[in-house]
């Protein structure tokens, strides 16, 4: 691994932090972002830590169980949701976890809703595979298990029988999404918040709910 290669990755996670923050997805110390530096090392956020006031001595290396590669601050024990994800698909390169009040209310205003359905947004041209505005984007909700083990089997398993994964929400806590580098998976973000947020205004307003279907 390339020494500078790290650094330059720290700097990004740096950068894509601050600039989520200014979208108010990061409150208080929630979030964490990660970078695949090689198909041994991970470099992610360090527990505790503001994400919009990061410095690259707040990015920690980890390896592909989640065990840190040096001494000094923790990672998050959400590490293990970054962990399992570039296990699980070794095409994704970044993984970022938001805390939007949008995604927190949305996945609250109905307990049994497991799957976020939308349609008819422009956004969804962010997400490869889907074709037109008008085709379905799929976006599983679990509970928030806090134990990360069990959480992690039921999302694989859900995502085993989907055709496409480009995220998921856990119930009243936020966004994961991921992409092949640290700007697709920023886009990914950007694009999935705008969707949560039009979403929980249209929830608001039925009356405008007719052109895009949730279930
Ligand atoms: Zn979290």
């Amino acid at each position: 691994m390339i020494e500078s290669r790290v650094e330059k990755i720290a700097e990004d996670i740096v950068s894509v932090g601050q600039l989520l923050n200014r979208l108010g997805l990061f409150p208080a110390t929630a979030g964490n972002l990660s970078c695949k530096c090689d198909e041994n090392v991970i470099a992610i956020t360090a527990s505790g830590k503001h994400k919009g006031e990061l410095s690259v001595d707040d990015i920690l290396l980890v390896d592909f169980e989640g065990n840190p590669l040096q001494a000094g601050p923790k990672p998050s024990h959400e590490t293990l949701i970054h962990t399992a994800l570039y296990q699980w698909d070794a095409s994704i390169g970044a993984i970022l976890h938001t805390h939007s009040v949008d995604a927190t209310v949305l996945t609250r205003l109905d307990p049994h809703r497991n799957m976020l359905k939308t349609k008819n947004y422009q956004l969804h041209l962010v997400f490869p595979g889907i074709a037109s505005p008008e085709s379905e984007l799929l976006i599983p909700i679990f509970e928030n298990d806090q134990h990360i083990p069990s959480l992690m089997e039921t999302a694989l398993d859900q995502f085993e029988r989907m055709e496409a994964v480009y995220g998921f929400l856990l119930r009243g806590h936020g966004l994961f999404t991921w992409g092949r580098d640290l700007q697709e998976a920023r886009y990914r973000v950007e694009a999935l918040e705008f969707i949560f947020s039009c979403e929980l205004k249209l929830a608001q307003m039925p009356c405008l709910s007719i052109s895009s279907t949730t279930s």
